[in-house]
């Protein structure tokens, strides 16, 4: 028998599925961890060791008590980027949920930048979820609900020196947002981007690693340099806030919200 006492667990996401896009490791692990916490089926995406993969599908499906799979797409790779989003409506026969967060980086001036890697980074950063939203629109606009969370930065809505190709990826991932918002605006699918700062990511534990090596100063110093670097709150942005920011868009509190890039970067854009 129920006891009156105790709160139902709300599983807000039950029946909705949802694809996270490189969700092997990072913000992307967090969103899909967080995805399934409220229910949701998770279809991932993203590198990683077989092993590990098995294990992540595992521990994620126990999370959700929904199916869960993992999808190998290098969306650097158009064709495997068109492909992915058939796939997952060939699997779970639906699609609710799109988290366009794959992404990745090239540091120097633009005069040193291989115009290969600009290619790369275009494809990964910006032609992957312009593909994955063409190809996820026909079944959100046949189910009559969706959304679409695409991971921009900072560097999305600023400039940033030596990220050339970062920041003009990032630049038009937001700028699709707002064009798919529009294009949506009239439908119950939505379309926004959020625009991390600094992220406690495995690559900022390894530059504050590095960093204390090379300043023979402890971790924790370390790790508050980096973060006082760029946020006027000397904190980093922990992916689980990133991850409870793509929650709330994914609510129906957020319907309303459209075409918006939600910073989350410590006061970094406020300056
Ligand atoms: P990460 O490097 O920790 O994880 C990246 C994920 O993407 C992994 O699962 C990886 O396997 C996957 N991936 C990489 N290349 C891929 C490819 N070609 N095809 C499919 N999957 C691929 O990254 P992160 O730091 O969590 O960043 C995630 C997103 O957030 C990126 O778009 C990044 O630009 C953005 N972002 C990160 C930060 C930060 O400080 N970490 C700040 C702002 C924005």
């Amino acid at each position: 028998m129920n006891n009156p006492l105790v709160a139902p667990t709300v599983r807000p996401l039950a029946g909705r599925v949802a694809l996270v896009t490189g969700s092997t490791d990072g913000i992307g692990l967090a969103i899909a961890r967080a995805l399934a916490s409220q229910g949701a089926s998770l279809a991932l995406n993203g590198f990683g060791e077989a092993a590990a993969l098995v294990q992540l599908v595992e521990s994620l499906g126990a999370l959700s008590g929904s199916y869960v799979c993992h999808l190998p797409a290098d969306l650097s790779d158009p064709q495997q980027a068109a492909a992915l989003v058939p796939q997952v409506l060939q699997q779970f026969g639906r699609l609710d949920i799109l988290v366009n967060n794959a992404g990745t980086q090239h540091k120097s001036p633009i005069e040193e930048h291989p115009p290969g890697r600009w290619d790369q980074i275009m494809a990964l950063n910006l032609d992957a979820p312009f593909h994955t939203i063409r190809t996820a629109l026909p079944a959100m606009r046949q189910q009559g609900w969706g959304r679409i969370i695409n991971i921009a930065s900072v560097y999305g809505l600023a400039g940033g020196i030596d990220r050339s190709s970062y920041v003009a990826s990032k630049h038009g991932l937001v700028g699709l947002t707002k064009a798919v918002a529009l294009e949506t605006a009239r439908t119950a699918i939505t379309c926004n981007a959020i625009c991390p700062g600094d992220v406690s990511t495995r690559i900022f534990y390894r530059n504050a690693k590095l960093l204390a090596e090379q300043e023979q100063i402890s971790r924790q110093e370390a790790q508050q340099r980096i973060a006082a670097g760029n946020m006027p709150s000397g904190h980093v942005v922990s992916p689980e806030q990133v991850a409870s920011l793509a929650l709330y868009l994914c609510s129906e509190a957020a319907s309303e919200m459209r075409g918006t890039a939600l910073s989350l970067d410590g006061g970094w854009l406020a300056r």
